[in-house]
């Protein structure tokens, strides 16, 4: 489906898409709502303009959809339409404080919002770090620790939502994970074993390379054809989770699914926007 018609399909399905706000901003259109959908369940909706990527929904449409609204931002917006009319597009959120939220396109990334009258610091790390549309520069990914530090001085005030930090989390642990495999990988080609020690018995190269992949790429398959040793590839790519990463238990699959009432939960489902207590 083209975009427009995805974005048309939640402008239609907005209509009684949310049954009560629980919760508005004090006067202003544009600010922070909770909201009661139609399935009955609680959504934060952070209201800061009328186009898409302005706004955010703490529902799992919002999350994976990368068009930047769902039907509670449209539902929302449709109500703010008929007080303001027209006028709200020139309406404008009174961003007080600097936050950095994730943006949720098509491929996720960091978005640093300004106050109305940022600081001279806060402007400098806003060229440094971000381009022109307040989004994260490619490459910068990596200085993420100094940007949180300079961001903290530049604005003691500012907002870090959750997700960001979360966005972090696993994006630094892919990172290692690769550096990880690199590494298992170059001693490989030097001739040395790279799982010496993980299982009692000797892996053919490519179930070697298999199982080194296994373990630090995340979500994988194993798609070998049957009989070439997937299992074993399986049980070393367990053993190296265990011994070089840490990981000491995985939930099996059926009890995941029984504790989250037959959905299977996403990785990568945001937390809502809690404000990190340490910004
Ligand atoms: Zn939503």
């Amino acid at each position: 489906m083209l975009i427009e018609q995805q974005i048309a399909a939640r402008r239609e399905r907005a209509h009684g898409s949310v049954v009560r706000i629980l919760a508005k901003p004090d006067g202003d259109l544009y600010g922070d709502y909770a909201v009661r959908s139609a399935s009955k369940k609680t959504y934060r909706v952070a209201m800061r303009g009328p186009g898409l990527f302005d706004n955010y929904c703490s529902c799992p449409d919002f999350a994976v959809n990368t068009l930047g609204t769902c039907k509670h931002i449209e539902a929302l917006l449709l109500r703010l339409h008929r007080r303001r009319g027209t006028a709200l597009d020139h309406d404008q959120f009174r961003r007080t404080r600097a936050s950095l939220s994730l943006h949720y396109g098509e491929t996720l990334t960091v978005r640093l919002r300004l106050p109305l009258s940022p600081s001279p610091a806060l402007q400098a790390l806003a060229r440094e770090y971000f381009d022109d549309t307040g989004l994260l520069k490619s490459g910068r990914f990596r200085d993420f620790g100094k940007l949180m530090d300079e961001f903290r001085k530049a604005d003691d005030q500012a907002v870090v939502y959750s997700d960001v930090l979360d966005y972090v989390d696993r994006e630094n642990e892919i990172a290692e994970g690769l550096e990880l495999e690199r590494k298992l990988l170059t001693k490989y080609r030097r001739g040395r074993d790279p799982l010496a020690g993980v299982l009692k018995t000797a892996l053919l190269p490519y179930q070697v390379r298999g199982a080194i992949f296994a373990a630090f790429r995340g979500r994988v398959v194993l798609a070998d054809d049957m009989g070439l040793g997937k299992t074993v590839q399986a049980l070393a790519a367990a053993e190296l989770l265990r011994s070089r990463r840490g990981i000491q238990r995985v939930r099996s699959w059926h009890r995941r699914r029984s504790s989250t009432n037959g959905r299977k939960k996403s990785r990568s489902s945001p937390t809502w926007t809690r404000r990190s207590s340490t910004v």
